[in-house]
Parts: structure tokens; C-alpha cells; sequence
């Protein structure tokens, strides 16, 4: 069974504003478990642009998305947050006791104090490709991430895409597949040229195929694929895979956030400006989810409104506790919890 997790505080949505929730909640002693629907910190800025400079963060005239995200990262790490990647809350309810129970996807519970929605524009979704009874496979025989790679040994595997997701698990399946085979719609790839050149080399010592066209039908049938018609330069012709991996890129849903009872207007959820509570005491939401008159859809509204939210969090969460305003440079108190002191 899976276990229950207990904890103050669960923040849903690793992007920037996820991650800064974590340090201004860890200067008032709360501890905070984070959880994202994406194998990795950094949300839009790690999925969407990690490459990107950005000049509009205070005091960091430019830093990519990536690095954006490695220092926050870096800032928080005092405060040992417990990350869940690849794992999407789906169900959040109001336990009798007041708490909050959420449960993910693949099982796992939570039970917090307290929620803090920092779900950006919405979950993470794969792009599906437009196969007829595609949906029929998908758990089974088609699956877009990769949890565990066991799962995938002794396959006959058809990865479908040209970008480093493609690319990663086909360097990282080949090795335990029963066979692999990469499609790709064009003889050129965007992932990292270390990564092509290595599945070229694989290529070439007959360890894998490479193929150059698109998948136009699958074959099969209980959710059990036994095989796919491809179209190639040369025509159609079939492929004997029982497993396949399209990698098509990843576009912002709302998803479950709106089966949670919250008030949304226009698939934002309605805050007040002064603690960023949604119409439900105890949750809350900050970023680029939440709504309010004026609200600017930048990075750093989301850290501003991270710091309000941890206010009133802590009189939840330590009722009977009087909260001292400090600055990080002058409190001996707030130097100790950062471990620079
Ligand atoms: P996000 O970064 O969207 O992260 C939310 C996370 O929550 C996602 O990873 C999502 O998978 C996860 N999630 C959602 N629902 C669930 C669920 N139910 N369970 C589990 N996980 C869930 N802003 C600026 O300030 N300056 C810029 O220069 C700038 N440039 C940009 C350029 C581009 C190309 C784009 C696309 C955006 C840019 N932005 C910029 C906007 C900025 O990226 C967003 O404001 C910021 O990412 C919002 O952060 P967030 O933490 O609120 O949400």
C-alpha cells in the first residue's frame, strides 16, 4: 500500500514560485513538502525555456531559466524540502480534523496544515499524437514518461521524436531493450549533439534503428500493441514493436485544480491580496494560478506573494506562536536556520 505523508505544509507545482514558497515558509520554521508533475524543479522556466535569458529578476540582470531555478534551488536547500516529481495531485479534500488530504495519480497521500497552489498555467501534459485508438494503449503499451525503467526491459520499443527527451531514453532503454527502434520525422535532431552522435554511433553498430518518417497506424488490440504502421520516403511498412514512447513535448492544462471545490474565474483561482487565500482558509495560491486586480503574470509577483502567503501560514500552522517581522541580515535567529551563523 502506499504510505500516508504527513506534513505542514504540501506546495503543488515545482516552477519558481513553488520553490521560493519553500524558503520564505522555511524562515518560519515550516517545513514543506513539493510536488510537480514533471520530472524536474524550475516549471515553465526549466520545461519551457531553460535556455532563454531572463532580465527582469531583481538584482540578476540576466539569468537563464535554467539557472534561475539551479539557484533557487541552491537558496532553499537549508530547508531540505521533499520533492515528488512525476507524480500530479489529482484529488485534494478537507479532512474532519481540518486537514488536507491529497492523493496523486499513481496513489500516493498527503495529509497538510496547509496548501499552498503554485500550479502555474496548469499541470504538465504530454502532446498527444493524433492516432486513431491511441487512448486504448496508453498505461499499457503507450506510455509518455518513463517511471520506472524496468518496466521497459525485454520490450520491442519504438521511441517516436527528435528532442532530448527522445534522445535521453533511447541511450538509457537500449541497453535493457529487446529491441529499439527511434522515429523521427526529419533526419536532424534538437536535442544535445553528444546525445545524437551517441545514437548514431548505436546506429551504426546495429545496436538500434533509426528510422525516418511518422507513425500513421497502430495494431493491436486489449491495450496490447503488436505493432505500427510507419510512412517513410520509401512508403508504409510495418513495424513489429509492442511498446511505443512518442515524445512530443509537454502543453500547460489546468487539470485536476479545477475539480478541488476553489472559486476560479477564467481557470484562475480568485485571492486576496494581503495572505493570497483562496475561498478556502488553509489554501492558498500564488504565481502565475492565482488572480487578483492588477496581478502581473511575472516571476516576481509570485515571489512577493510567497512571502505573504508564509505569514499567514504560520499563524495556521503555529496558532499560539507570535510572529517577530526579522531581516535575513541582522536576526541571529533567521542566520541560524539559513546555517550561515
Ligand atoms: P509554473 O512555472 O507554471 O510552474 C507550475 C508547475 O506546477 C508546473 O511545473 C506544473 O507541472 C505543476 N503543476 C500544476 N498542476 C499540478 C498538479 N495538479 N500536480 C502536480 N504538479 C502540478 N516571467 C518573468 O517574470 N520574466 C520573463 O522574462 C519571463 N519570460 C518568459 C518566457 C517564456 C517563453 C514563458 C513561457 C514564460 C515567461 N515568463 C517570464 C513567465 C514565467 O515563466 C511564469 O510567470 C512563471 O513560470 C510562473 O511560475 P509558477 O511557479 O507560478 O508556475
Amino acid at each position: 500500500a502506499n504510505e500516508l505523508i504527513e506534513t505542514d505544509v504540501m506546495i503543488i507545482g515545482a516552477g519558481p514560485v513553488g520553490l521560493f514558497a519553500v524558503f520564505e515558509l522555511g524562515l518560519l520554521d515550516i517545513r514543506a513538502h513539493v510536488i510537480d508533475i514533471l520530472d524536474k524543479p524550475g516549471g515553465q522556466c526549466a520545461e519551457l525555456y531553460p535556455e532563454k535569458p531572463i532580465y527582469d529578476i531583481p538584482a540578476l540582470p540576466i539569468v537563464t531559466g535554467q539557472e534561475l531555478t539551479d539557484r533557487l534551488l541552491e537558496q532553499i536547500k537549508p530547508f531540505e524540502p521533499t520533492f515528488h516529481f512525476g507524480q500530479r495531485i489529482d484529488e485534494l479534500t478537507r479532512q474532519p480534523d481540518g486537514r488536507f488530504l491529497l492523493k496523486t495519480d499513481i496513489g500516493n497521500r498527503f495529509l497538510a496544515k496547509v496548501v499552498v497552489i503554485a500550479a502555474g498555467g496548469g499541470s504538465f501534459t504530454p502532446k498527444r499524437p493524433p492516432l486513431e485508438g491511441i487512448e486504448g494503449y496508453e498505461g499499457t503499451s503507450v506510455h509518455y514518461s518513463v517511471r520506472r525503467m524496468e518496466d521497459f526491459r525485454d520490450r520491442k520499443i519504438l521511441i517516436v521524436g527528435g528532442g532530448d527527451s527522445a534522445l535521453d531514453w533511447t541511450l538509457n532503454l537500449q541497453p535493457i531493450a529487446k529491441s529499439l527502434t527511434l522515429l523521427h520525422r526529419r533526419d536532424e535532431f534538437r536535442g544535445a549533439p553528444h546525445s545524437v552522435a551517441k545514437m548514431r554511433e548505436l546506429v551504426a553498430g546495429d545496436q538500434m534503428q533509426l528510422r525516418i518518417g511518422q507513425v500513421t497506424a497502430l495494431q493491436g488490440s486489449d491495450g496490447r500493441l503488436e505493432g505500427v504502421t510507419i510512412k517513410t520516403k520509401e512508403g508504409e511498412e510495418r513495424l513489429d514493436v509492442d511498446t511505443m514512447l512518442p515524445f512530443f513535448g509537454l502543453t500547460m492544462k489546468l487539470g485536476p485544480v479545477a475539480d478541488w471545490g476553489l472559486n476560479l474565474e477564467e481557470n484562475l483561482i480568485p485571492v486576496d491580496t494581503e495572505k493570497f487565500e483562496t475561498n478556502e482558509p488553509g489554501i492558498f495560491a500564488i504565481g502565475d494560478i492565482n488572480s487578483y486586480p492588477g496581478k502581473l503574470k511575472l516571476i516576481l509577483s509570485g515571489f512577493h506573494e510567497a512571502a505573504l502567503m508564509a505569514q499567514q501560514a504560520h499563524h495556521i500552522i503555529y496558532p499560539d506562536k507570535k510572529l517577530l517581522f526579522q531581516y535575513t541580515t541582522s536576526s541571529s535567529s533567521l542566520q541560524k536556520k539559513l546555517g550561515v551563523r
